[in-house]
């Protein structure tokens, strides 16, 4: 199976089957993004445990399939990490779809599925605009 290949089913397979995908009720909403150049849109919540640790990230996607499959991916990739350290990942994996710093999944190996996505410029917002949302939801905290 060609690399490429092995990537467009991990991202589609998070597409299909989003992990910690949840309705989120008004009343327990921390964030919310819109991306209107692509329709995507997210709404957040994040529980943190007793140890200041992520226990979930319940999250609510509707738009593209790379929007869709980055918020699923984070919501895996947080677990168990703290505020801070969510959002310092959230700063490089911003700068790494921009092209500003090298790619490296953080030690994630399903994140390397959304390393294609940085060649097409317009498309970055959709992999991005779930580690802003969880951002916002995580600033006040850390
Ligand atoms: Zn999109």
């Amino acid at each position: 199976m060609e690399l490429d290949e092995l990537y467009q089913d991990i991202l589609l397979d998070h597409y299909r089957h989003p992990r910690n995908a949840a309705p989120v009720p008004d009343d327990r909403l921390q964030a919310e993004e819109i991306n209107p150049s692509c329709g995507d849109h997210i709404r957040l919540a994040a529980e943190i445990g007793p140890d200041g640790r992520l226990v979930c990230v319940r999250h609510e996607s509707t738009g593209c399939a790379i929007s869709t499959a980055s918020a699923s991916m984070m919501s895996e990739f947080v677990r168990g990490r703290t505020p801070a350290e969510v959002i310092a990942c959230a700063d490089r994996f911003t700068a790494m779809m921009r092209d500003e710093t090298p790619f490296d999944p953080m030690g994630d190996e399903d994140l390397h599925a959304l390393e294609g996505v940085k060649k097409f410029p317009l498309r970055v917002k959709c992999a991005t605009m779930c580690w802003h949302a969880l951002k916002k939801a995580l600033e006040p905290r850390a």
